[in-house]
């Protein structure tokens, strides 16, 4: 009887440590955190003024604008990137305009696998940012629902606006809906995944959203085409390319409100991204 006792006790003993275990295990899974990297993967080979680049501004400067993904190296197992970037180019650009290399290649280069890429959140789908897609056999697509539509039907009819789109994209993103590689993401402030949650209302497309990484005094906003340049963000200029000045303007309010640190709102087509954050190697530097 004693005997049995013993062995009762000890057995809930192992319960108990198991059950704490997987508690403390929980705990530390749910603070989720990611290193940030931006890539450049292309450059333009002339330089543009940035009144090109900006509603209003009376700059002399000029900007060479540049072509870059992000990656999001999570604790938590995901390597997610933020836009996809491209391939090849519509008919009116000239791929030889570029300095450019493949985005999965640019990977190879900080020891990222193409393969273990688990996620691509796209932010829109221009040709630069979503031609990329079927360099990652094993991502899940993220994408918001109304952009979807309007890039795989709307934009094609009538009276719809096709710029910057390509329909060999489209084919890509309908391929990729068929084999359950896409996930429809449903309007404003949705946490997709941990730690990671997406905006809309900057109405660079259709409904193009931006993405806040972490929480509290430690976010990073990647803001993609939802501001071109630092410049934007700066002056609280919008770009000429969006469906809503206004509601473009408002969403320049919005980011640098949730994040203090401006240079910690990342734009889409910024070399200053390149300068301002440490470099990990040739066109490769850490955010955090
Ligand atoms: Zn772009």
């Amino acid at each position: 009887m004693i005997f049995i006792q013993k062995i009762r006790s000890k057995l809930q003993a192992i319960v108990l440590s198991l059950l704490f275990t997987a508690i403390g295990f929980n705990a530390i899974s749910q603070n989720n955190s990611y290193e940030i990297y931006a890539l450049k993967f292309a450059s333009l080979k002339f330089k543009f003024p940035v009144t090109m680049f900006a509603m209003g501004s009376t700059s002399k400067d000029s900007v060479q604008p540049c072509y870059m993904v992000y990656l999001l190296k999570g604790n938590n197992g995901k390597n997610i990137l933020v836009d996809a970037g491209f391939t090849e180019t519509p008919p009116i650009y000239n791929m030889a305009a570029f300095n450019y290399v493949r985005p999965d290649e640019m990977l190879k280069k900080i020891n990222v696998d193409p393969a273990s890429i688990t996620d691509i959140i796209l932010t829109h789908p221009h040709w630069d940012h979503i031609g990329g897609i079927d360099l990652f056999p094993n991502a899940m697509l993220w994408m918001q629902e109304q952009d979807f539509n309007y890039f795989v039907g709307t934009a094609w009819q009538k009276g719809g606006d096709s710029s910057g789109f390509s329909g060999k994209d489209v084919i890509k993103i309908i391929q990729k809906n068929i084999a359950r590689q896409l996930t429809l993401v449903k309007g404003d402030s949705v946490e997709i995944m941990p730690g990671i949650r997406v905006f809309t209302g900057s109405k660079h497309t259709y409904e193009s959203q931006y993405v806040l990484v972490g929480a509290g005094n430690d976010k990073v906003i990647i803001a993609s085409d939802n501001s071109w340049l630092y410049y934007n963000l700066v002056n609280l200029l919008p770009i000429p390319l969006t469906f809503d000045t206004n509601a473009y303007l408002q969403n320049l309010k919005r980011m640098r409100a949730m994040v203090k640190n401006v240079d910690l709102i990342l734009p889409g087509h910024d070399p200053l991204v390149f300068s301002k954050f440490s470099k990990v190697t040739e066109d490769v530097v850490k955010i955090k």
